[in-house]
């Protein structure tokens, strides 16, 4: 620019046509730019990754800004591209299988253990809805939510004899992943335990039921040496048979999850009129019992599982009451179903506890428990008799103020009896 500027000043001088000369030069000066833009445009054109041409002055520095900064970003780009292979590699790699739906349910991704696992194929299956390839009514109603909250446990479409967890989480934009873990192990060692706590408990039953026998036939025995022990053994006797049975029962309630057998409308008022019967002998009049049951509320199920479930509560409230307190026993609906209620003015439990309440053997007080009778299987047994309902527990409880457990069915498992309207 300044040796064309100079050359420009030296002609004009030189020639006396400074007007003539300048309009050269700075038609000269147009046509390099020109030049330098159409270089530019070719060298962007080939790929501006290879080496800029070669230029002086303002067409240099441009050249080697705009090099470097493709370079940075060739660079970034490769690191991110290297990141997301390793990402893609140990999705890739997990044993689970995973697959990626968009937000209409269709195959974006999936890794090797899903066409293991669910039968997928990639790329067949890419861009296909999930539900018309892994046909389960299960697994459609659990893909159709749009995030479940629970897992579900099906067999595999590969292979029936493979149990597979099944959890959708959401991720990205309206987008959710699909997980399948094989738990085929995990279920054939929970079959064991189940099988195993079974089979115990029946071998345990004959022998108890003959060591029982015997100690009824020493119960009128009259020598003071021998009173004591025999009163002692009978009520540790009474209390494994208690055990067994209550193991027995859950040994059931697990073992036929789906099961319809003998589900019928059970008249709950009259069911518990029996229950509240027993309470009250086991009361022998220390608790003021109240109930207040709707009489024409029945609800369809297990006659003897609802019995089992709402005996186990109250027979509670009445034994871990102090004599003089009050227990409160309700039966009712609303919009919402209907509602098992007893509550009593006990002890309490402390909120730390009530979550665990329902774990096998669990107590918050053992001795207390133990000579009460307790197995530490009722609560256990109660929320295995309502997972069978579709019902909850819930327990409210404080401290020194009593406590209430509540089991709500849900509407469609109510009727009214017959020739009484419902609502
Ligand atoms: P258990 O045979 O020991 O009564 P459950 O499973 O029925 O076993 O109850 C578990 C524990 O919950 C009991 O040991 C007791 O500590 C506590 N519990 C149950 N019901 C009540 C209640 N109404 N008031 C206070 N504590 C209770």
């Amino acid at each position: 620019m300044v040796i064309l500027a100079g050359a420009a000043v030296l002609f004009g001088f030189a020639t006396g046509r400074f007007f003539l000369i300048g309009l050269l030069a700075a038609l000269i000066y147009l046509g390099l730019h020109l030049y330098q833009i159409y270089r530019l445009e070719k060298w962007l054109q080939i790929g501006s990754e290879l080496e800029p041409p070669h230029a002086y002055g303002i067409w240099g520095e441009l050249y080697h800004h705009l090099y470097r900064r493709e370079r940075r970003n060739q660079e970034r780009e490769r690191r991110l591209r290297a990141l997301l292979n390793r990402f893609q590699d140990s999705a890739a790699a997990l044993p689970d299988a995973i697959v990626a739906l968009n937000s209409k349910g269709e195959i974006e991704w999936l890794n090797k253990a899903a066409a293991k696992l669910l039968g997928l194929r990639a790329p067949h299956d890419i861009g296909q809805s999930i539900t018309n390839l892994v046909r389960q009514p299960a697994f459609t109603a659990l893909a159709q939510n749009r995030v479940s909250e629970t897992p579900l446990q099906i067999p595999s479409p590969v292979d029936g004899s493979v149990y597979l967890l099944v959890r959708i989480v959401p991720y990205g934009k309206d987008e959710r992943l699909l997980i399948a873990r094989d738990v085929t192990q995990l279920q054939k060692l929970e079959q064991i335990r189940r099988d195993f706590v079974a089979n115990v408990s029946h071998e345990l039953r004959t022998p108890l039921t003959v060591v029982s026998g015997y100690l009824e036939t020493l119960a009128d025995i009259k020598d003071p040496d021998w009173v004591d022990s025999v009163n002692a053994m009978r009520q540790q006797t009474a209390r494994m048979q208690h055990i067994v049975e209550d193991l027995l029962l859950l040994a059931r309630l697990e073992s036929d999850k789906e099961s319809t057998r003998d589900k019928q409308p059970v008249a709950v008022p009259d069911l518990l009129e029996d229950v509240l019967r027993e309470a009250r002998e086991l009361s022998r009049g220390q608790h003021v019992i109240e109930s207040n049951l709707d009489p024409n509320l029945l609800l369809d199920g297990h006659r003897s599982e609802l019995y089992s479930a709402f005996s186990n509560l109250v027979f509670n409230a009445v034994q871990y009451t102090p004599a003089g307190g009050r227990i409160t026993v309700k039966w009712h609906t609303d919009e919402s179903g209907a509602h098992f209620e007893v509550a009593d003015t006990g002890p309490g439990i402390a909120a730390h506890h009530v979550d665990r309440l329902t774990e096998r053997f669990y107590r918050v007080d053992s001795a207390r428990s133990r000579e009460l009778g307790g197995t530490g299987l009722g609560l256990a047994i109660v929320k295995h008799v309502l997972t069978r309902h579709a019902a909850t527990l819930r327990i409210d409880s404080e401290l020194g103020k009593g406590s209430r457990f509540i089991c709500d069915f849900p509407a469609d498992r109510t009727r009214a009896r017959s020739g009484v309207t419902a609502g």
